[in-house]
């Protein structure tokens, strides 16, 4: 097996940098609550959470997609919820990758069900090509060609997600 760097740490860090300093701006004066979407995201969250300098509390919630999720039809359960109440905050969805869409558009509208103050989107990757369920992205790191990606989070069969750089696998 091998695995060739797709998006260097480096890449990374400037982009997250970028990201930061957007997210910083607007919502300067206001404390958010990250909510990191788990596992994918873990990195990416840790990354963005220390170049911000607002106010921040954070929490996970964790979704498993079943069905058949390439259509409308496909159901999202969650697996793991968040630990707070959420109603009147400001929350910004931490996601690794946005595929066909369906994980973050349930999520985002079961959070929004929960009454917050607002609910953005940050994902580390977006894959056009495969999107079938619309859904803004507020903030976007990396737009990417439909390859099934790995490392910084994202994993193959439960592996790679220690890889400090985005991967694209090949057997
Ligand atoms: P969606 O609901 O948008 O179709 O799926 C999103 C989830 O599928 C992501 O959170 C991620 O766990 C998984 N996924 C989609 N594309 C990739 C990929 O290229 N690599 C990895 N490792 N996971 C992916």
């Amino acid at each position: 097996m091998a695995v060739d760097v797709y998006l260097s740490e480096e890449e990374i860090a400037n982009r997250i940098q970028q990201l930061a300093d957007q997210i910083n701006k607007d919502y300067a004066g206001k404390e958010l609550t990250v909510v990191g979407v788990l596992n994918g995201a873990f990195m990416f969250t840790a990354d963005l959470i220390r170049k911000l300098n607002i106010p921040v509390e954070l929490d996970f919630i964790a979704a498993s997609s079943y069905g058949d999720d390439t259509s409308s039809s496909g159901q999202v359960k969650i697996e793991w919820d968040l630990k707070k109440e959420i109603k009147g905050k400001h929350i910004l969805l931490v996601e690794d990758i946005v595929d066909t869409g369906l994980t973050i558009k349930s999520l985002k509208a079961l959070l929004g069900s929960r009454e917050p103050a607002s609910v953005k989107l940050a994902s580390l990757l977006f894959k056009p090509a495969r999107n079938v369920h619309p859904v803004d992205i507020d903030y976007l790191a990396f737009e990417i060609e439909d390859k099934f990606v790995i490392g910084y989070g994202l994993d193959y069969t439960g592996k790679y997600r220690e890889l400090p750089y985005i991967g694209i696998y090949s057997e």
